[in-house]
This record gives structure tokens, sequence and C-alpha cells, in this order.
């Protein structure tokens, strides 16, 4: 069943719609969430800047990201 993630917070949802419509605390863009390409629950996650991994998307996002580009310094998952 397909799952989708938010690449900047890691909420997930089974309803695209449900993670679409909220807002995102930490998309620098514009401050809703964004799905990740991938719609499958990962067995990992990682972050496109720093490379920092982990099995819990939510615990690897709400850190700081050392290497990320954007100005509030998200980690950005990859995938
Ligand atoms: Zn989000
Ligand atoms: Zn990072």
């Amino acid at each position: 069943m397909a799952r989708y993630t938010c690449k900047w917070c890691g909420s997930s949802s089974r309803e695209l719609l449900y993670l679409t419509n909220g807002r995102c605390s930490r998309n620098p863009h514009t401050k809703q969430h964004e799905p990740m390409n991938a719609t499958e629950e990962l067995s990992r996650y990682s972050c496109k800047w720093c490379g920092t991994s982990s099995s819990n998307p939510l615990s690897l996002t709400c850190g700081q990201c050392r290497n990320s580009p954007h100005p509030n310094k998200a980690h950005e998952l990859l995938g």
C-alpha cells in the first residue's frame, strides 16, 4: 500500500491529499508538506545534503542539517 512521506518534516500518510493539504513547519520554500517521490515505506531514510540516515524519518528531520543550503537548516529526505 502506498505511503506518502514529506521530505522536509518526515510526516507521512496513506492519503496524498491529507499530506499535501497540511502546513509544513520545515519546508523552506512553500511552508507546505512536499511528498517524496518514493511512495512506499522505506527501511532507511537519508538526507540529501548531509547523508545522515535513520529508519525513522521523523527523528531524522527534527535535527539541524550542517550542509543544508537553506536558511532554516532543514534536512531534506532523499528519494
Ligand atoms: Zn512536511
Ligand atoms: Zn541533512
